[in-house]
């Protein structure tokens, strides 16, 4: 079984409203090694989630320390998808990252939110990426972001 070994990716990545902290934004208790409430109080979502690396269904050379990518699998308005958060500006477009963004597009389409607030869309069938365009430039209206 796989352990985090001090990778703190998803403690930037994610949103815990349990502690008022907002995604893209590094939690206050991040600890050289981990988390500092491991074991008194951490957060319920923070005790649940497992990235995919963790869950051991990604290579280990996929390890989000190294990557500056966070993946998950979940449902969406496209359906099943891959979504990674990244942690580093433009990650996913790294040479490092091109394995395994083409590993997971060949299964699923891969959902790239990105640190400013954009986001981007690999691989997926034309009904999907027509989809994905069309609540993208809705967003970008609604919010000037992106
Ligand atoms: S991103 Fe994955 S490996 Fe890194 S701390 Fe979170 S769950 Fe652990
Ligand atoms: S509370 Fe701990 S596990 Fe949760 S985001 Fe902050 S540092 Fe990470």
């Amino acid at each position: 079984m796989r352990q985090c070994q001090g990778c703190t990716e998803c403690c930037f990545a994610l949103s815990v409203k349990e502690i008022g902290k907002a995604d893209f934004t590094p939690c206050p208790h991040i600890f050289e090694w981990g988390c500092s409430l491991h074991g008194i109080g951490k957060p319920a979502p923070c005790v649940r989630f497992e990235c995919l690396w963790l869950q051991g269904k990604l290579p280990l050379e996929a390890w989000p320390a190294k990557t500056h990518l966070v993946c998950t699998l979940q449902r969406t308005v496209l359906g099943t998808a891959y979504v990674i958060l990244e942690t580093e500006p433009e990650a996913a477009e790294e040479l490092y990252s091109q394995p395994l963004i083409e590993f997971m597009v060949k299964q699923h389409p891969v959902f790239v939110r990105k640190p400013d607030g954009d986001s981007l869309l690999k691989g997926g069938s034309p009904e999907q990426v027509q989809k994905y365009n069309e609540i993208r430039d809705k967003f970008r209206e609604q919010t000037g972001k992106g």
